[in-house]
């Protein structure tokens, strides 16, 4: 056979036999489950006690076991592995918010840190699977809070150190934490946050808390309550470098995270430690194709799971420096993430759409002064990745050179589910979509009836008919509310809430969140695709599409443009272009009845644009707007509220 590609040690040594392609092995991992992640999760991790079963899973029921009898420790594999064979290397690299600082911590130093903190917590009372909140952005002190829950078996709750006292307080209760840790103030293009107060407002609210932990960032004065309150640094001093791990159960609480709230009340997933930890470490090995020496560089915050599985855990449990990105892509200027690369020259850069969009509308010398030799892949998540963006990625960051992978996945999912695989071989990529689920992922597209689409060139509600072992195995607190979102929509299918294509070559394209999707006069629209359209016009940076109530059609598209910097072309005509463009790349129907231009848009703190709010000021239903304190600027709403009568 002249084809005949042998999986090689190189690829997935784990795996004992002879495939000839990527798809064998793909088909193997979705058949034979047991027999594909056994040999991974035993070679991949360190087991006090190793697993005597593989899987236990129930997909009607929304019960998931992995590794079942295992006994393991998470900061173990993420730090002390390490220590033993190489304590100086560099395990994280921390890219201050000052333009052109940086901290540099060896795994010799993080483990210190980490059994320090574990060691105060102890002292604090913290127990096995007690749950520690962290309101604080992204350092090396932070990261090794997060390893030292883990080190004792605590549940580390990571709330995004921008949301208000009001939403880290009901977050705090969810949890029922007793322990918050956080640091005086936080500070992000330069601009100072106050951590500390907003702490101190929500835990005023919270009496479950008795201990607040606060790291130095700027050092800038700040309220201490008597009793309460003490200096992380402090309280490390007095303690000892070791700590002996706590051994944990496969299946005990590693950690929970809130969703970004894009689409409504915030669920507070709960992450299992060695299903979790494979599959952040694995996916991340496989799609960006980690090497020995590689730094990767993943610019998300740790309050969100892509912090979680790409800054911390999967780079850390693969044994490679990370960096810490604590600043914004526009500051000091448009060049940020590019001088970064220069000088930390990182292997990978992985990013989300709503920064290459911004980064787009500007001259693209910000990009091409600096040299970013160093970099082999480019990574996109949290949004749809719009064809103008993916190519601008593509050709001016990457010089064509580099690979770009589109990659999907959810809080949900802990890691990577679609996306490019560009180190398997003879591995095709196409622009602007995951294309091809990862080992052990089995997508399927229902329609509205719950009827599995079979064959190519469908369209439906995205779902999962198997389980894998990254996935999340309950809301906190609420395991109904978990069952009722995710199983009970698709009896047997873990529902993702997203909708897809699989297209005539079998490639997935993801169309957008369900909820949006649009009915035209019974033509069903993705909210990505019009977006991908509209974007493609010179002038626009970024569009939203939502639908509104429709009295001849149903429903009818309305479109808010964001134009790009220094647009001088009259909106009258850009918008009889974006019609024509609509048009002929989509259809008659996909046009948008309604344009509004704004200055921006509303959008999460993680950077998501906010549908479900446009959709309200579309329907004029402006009473109803719900839920506002994830998003990242609310003034904007105003601005869009007052002239949403005034649109073309
Ligand atoms: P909430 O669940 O509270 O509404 P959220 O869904 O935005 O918040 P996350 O878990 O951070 O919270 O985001 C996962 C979602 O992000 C996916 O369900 C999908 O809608 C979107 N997404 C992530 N990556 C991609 C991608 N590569 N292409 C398209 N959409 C993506
Ligand atoms: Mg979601």
């Amino acid at each position: 056979m002249s084809d005949f590609i042998k999986i090689t040690s190189t690829d997935i040594p784990e795996i004992n036999g002879s495939f000839s392609s990527h798809e064998e092995l793909y088909k193997f991992s979705i058949e034979k489950p047991e027999e594909f992640w056994g040999p991974i999760a035993r070679a991949r991790l360190r087991w006090d006690k190793e697993f005597t079963k593989v899987m236990d899973c129930n997909m009607e029921k929304g019960v998931f076991d992995w590794f079942i009898g295992g006994k393991l420790n998470a900061s173990v594999q993420c730090v002390d592995r390490h220590c033993e064979v190489d304590p100086d290397r560099i395990a994280l690299i921390w890219e201050q918010d000052e333009p052109g600082k940086e901290q540099r911590i060896t795994f010799r130093q993080l483990k210190e840190m980490v059994c320090k903190i574990a060691n105060v917590l102890k002292s604090e009372g913290v127990r096995k699977s007690d749950r520690v909140v962290m309101y604080i952005s992204i350092s090396p002190l932070a990261v090794a809070s997060m390893l030292a829950c883990a080190r004792i078996g605590a549940v580390h709750s990571v709330i995004f150190a921008g949301f208000s006292a009001e939403a880290l307080a009901s977050r705090i209760m969810d949890a029922g934490a007793s322990v918050v840790i956080t640091s005086d103030q936080s500070i992000r293009g330069g601009r100072l946050i106050e951590l500390k107060k907003t702490v101190d407002a929500a835990v005023a609210k919270c009496p479950s808390v008795r201990r607040v932990l606060v790291a130095r960032r700027t050092g800038n004065p700040v309220p201490i309550i008597e009793g309460r309150d003490v200096w992380l640094e402090e309280a490390m001093e007095a303690q000892s470098v070791e700590c002996i791990p706590e051994s944990m159960d496969s299946e005990d609480s590693l950690f929970m995270l809130y969703t970004s709230g894009s689409t409504g009340k915030p669920k507070g997933l709960v992450h299992s430690t060695a299903g979790y930890l494979l599959y952040a470490s694995f996916t991340h090995k496989q799609v960006f194709d980690i090497r020995d020496g590689d730094i990767f560089a993943c610019v998300a915050d740790i309050g969100w799971i892509t912090g979680h599985s790409y800054v911390v855990y999967g780079p850390l449990v693969n044994g490679i420096t990370t960096v810490l990105f604590e600043s914004h892509p526009a500051y000091p200027d448009h060049g940020r993430y590019w001088e970064m690369v220069q000088r930390i020259r990182p292997t990978q850069f992985y990013g989300a759409p709503t920064a290459i969009r911004l980064l787009l509308g500007h001259d693209s010398s910000y990009v091409t002064k600096y040299d970013r030799s160093s970099l082999r892949t480019l990574g996109s998540v949290g949004e749809p990745i719009n064809h103008e963006a993916w190519q601008w990625y593509h050709e001016v960051v990457g010089k064509g050179k580099c690979d770009v992978v589109d990659t999907w996945w959810q809080t949900e999912t802990g890691g990577i589910c679609i996306s490019p695989r560009p180190s398997a071989p003879g591995a095709e990529i196409r622009s602007a979509m995951p294309m091809r689920p990862l080992f052990g992922i089995a997508p399927v597209i229902l329609d509205d009836k719950g009827n599995v689409l079979e064959g190519r060139d469908v369209s439906g509600a995205l779902c999962i008919r198997k389980s894998w072992p990254g996935i999340a195995r309950t809301v906190y607190g609420d395991h109904s509310r978990y069952y009722d979102t995710y199983f009970k929509p698709y009896p047997g299918y873990y529902f993702t809430g997203d909708g897809s294509i699989r297209d005539l070559d079998g490639y997935y394209h993801i169309t957008g969140r369900m909820d949006d999707v649009i009915n035209v006069s019974g033509h069903r629209l993705g909210t990505a695709e019009v977006e991908d359209a509209l974007d493609e016009h010179f002038s626009v940076a970024e569009s939203a599409v939502v639908g509104y109530p429709h009295d001849i059609k149903g429903e009818g598209v309305y479109a808010y443009i964001v134009l790009k910097e220094g647009v001088i072309q009259e909106h009258k005509q850009i918008i009889a272009e974006l019609r024509s463009i609509v048009r002929t790349k989509i259809a008659g129907h996909a046009v948008p009845e309604i344009m509004q231009i704004c200055p921006s848009l509303p959008k999460t703190r993680s950077g998501k644009i906010m549908r479900r709010i446009l959709r309200k000021i579309a329907a004029d239903q402006i009473e109803e707007l719900g839920d506002v304190t994830t998003l990242a600027d609310p003034s904007i709403i105003e601005y869009i509220i007052k002239n949403h009568r005034h649109c073309i």
